[in-house]
């Protein structure tokens, strides 16, 4: 098998997979119960908490855990504009995930204005475009580190900076899943922060969110009143000190990890350059995220060709995960203002550590020989 599907979800790093089994079945108890063992387990919690914190540059308390970014990105959301009064506008990204683009899109049936913001002809947010829409009306604005399709990755100081001249009541949240470990990030450029565990190589169903302190934060679900108040739910000690293993691991081998996703990618799109009729979709290769690379080989259609690699034990993706069941346009895609042809014949290759060189070479001769069979047919 060659899994090239990792913005999708990575297979979970052995120590990481220990961990958990170690949290469920030895070190099981609540974190939030009164004895000796459980006060241990909220203690390995908290190191968990401050080594996100430490990754980030921010402090423990203003790390919340979650259930991964779907609820962090909603979480952002609710909790930011439920202690503003009054509405306005926001404003996001017109290539966000869906956890945000439709987050962003509900706060239209309750009264606020919301606004897309367009992307450069490689899918970096305009930073011009963005400037001329800013005003003192604007609460919230949502623009994501690293595009999940493209790799494009957007400057969020130069956001930060547009948005504390132009809006200062406006806070910014930065969608960071497809970034976090693998593009340098200080969170002291935003207001808030998502990440995702099984994006980086920890089980599927954790994440965490930064609230920069002082922020007007109403949190997220209500009950109990676990993670200060503002996230209430037992802790996934199992997920969460899981999530740990996997970012000690990932920093302790950061360089070799993503010198060697850089490889595999440049090696990818080397080989496919050579492919006639084929276009890289996205920024340049050095300046776009180590882990991801979009490319359409035109005539032939992303999901025929998905399905005939799918045969080799080749795994690709034509888009986001979550919106692949969804028909049309690719709206990522036709945002960068890309041909319908184009956005049609795109796949979506994307990497981890786990990757070799020698895979990338398999994966792009397995593409030359189907499409040229498909395009053959395709004449007839
Ligand atoms: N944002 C981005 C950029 C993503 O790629 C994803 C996962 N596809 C999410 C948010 C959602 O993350 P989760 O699966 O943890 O809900």
């Amino acid at each position: 098998m060659i899994y090239l599907d990792n913005s999708a979800t990575t297979r979970t790093f052995g120590s990481a997979a220990e961990v958990a089994k170690k949290y469920m079945t030895e070190t099981y108890f609540n974190p939030s119960s009164a004895y000796g063992p459980a006060v241990t387990v909220e203690k390995a919690v908290n190191g968990a908490r401050r080594r996100i914190a430490d990754t980030i540059n921010v402090t423990p308390n203003e790390i919340i855990f979650t259930s991964g970014a779907t609820e962090s990105n909603n979480m952002a959301f609710s909790g930011a504009l439920r202690a503003m009064r009054g509405n306005g506008r926001i404003i996001v990204s017109a290539v966000e995930h869906p956890s945000v683009f439709e987050t962003a899109r509900r706060y239209a049936d309750v009264g606020y204005e919301v606004e897309f913001v367009g992307v450069d002809a490689t899918g970096r947010v305009n930073v011009d475009m963005l400037k001329s829409m800013l005003g003192d009306d604007v609460r919230f604005v949502s623009i994501m580190q690293v595009n999940n399709e493209t790799g494009a990755v957007n400057d969020i100081p130069a956001v930060y900076n547009a948005i504390i001249s132009q809006a200062p009541g406006a806070l910014l949240h930065v969608d960071g899943v497809q970034g976090f470990l693998r593009v340098p990030f200080n969170a002291r450029f935003c207001d808030m922060y998502s990440l995702s565990g099984h994006k980086f190589h920890a089980p599927k169903g954790v994440g965490a969110l930064y609230v920069r302190n002082r922020t007007k934060f109403l949190g997220g679900q209500t009950g109990g009143g676990q993670e200060n108040g503002l996230r209430s739910g037992t802790s996934c000690t199992s997920g969460i000190m899981a999530m740990d293993a996997a970012i000690a691991q990932y920093t302790e081998h950061s360089r070799e990890y993503i010198d060697g996703m850089y490889a595999c990618k440049k090696r990818l799109a080397d080989n496919i350059k050579r492919i006639n009729d084929t276009f890289i979709n996205g920024p340049a290769i050095a300046d776009g995220a180590p882990h991801i690379l979009n490319a359409s080989f035109m005539g032939v259609r992303g999901e025929v060709l998905l399905h005939a690699l799918e045969e080799k034990q080749i795994y690709v993706a034509t888009g986001s995960a979550c919106s692949s069941k969804k028909k049309g346009k690719n709206r990522i895609l036709d945002a960068m203002g890309l041909k319908p042809e184009r956005q049609e014949s795109a796949i979506r290759f994307s990497l981890s550590p786990f990757n070799t060189v020698n895979e990338m070479d398999e994966a792009a001769a397995a593409i030359e020989s189907i499409i040229a069979v498909l395009r053959r047919y395709k004449r007839r």
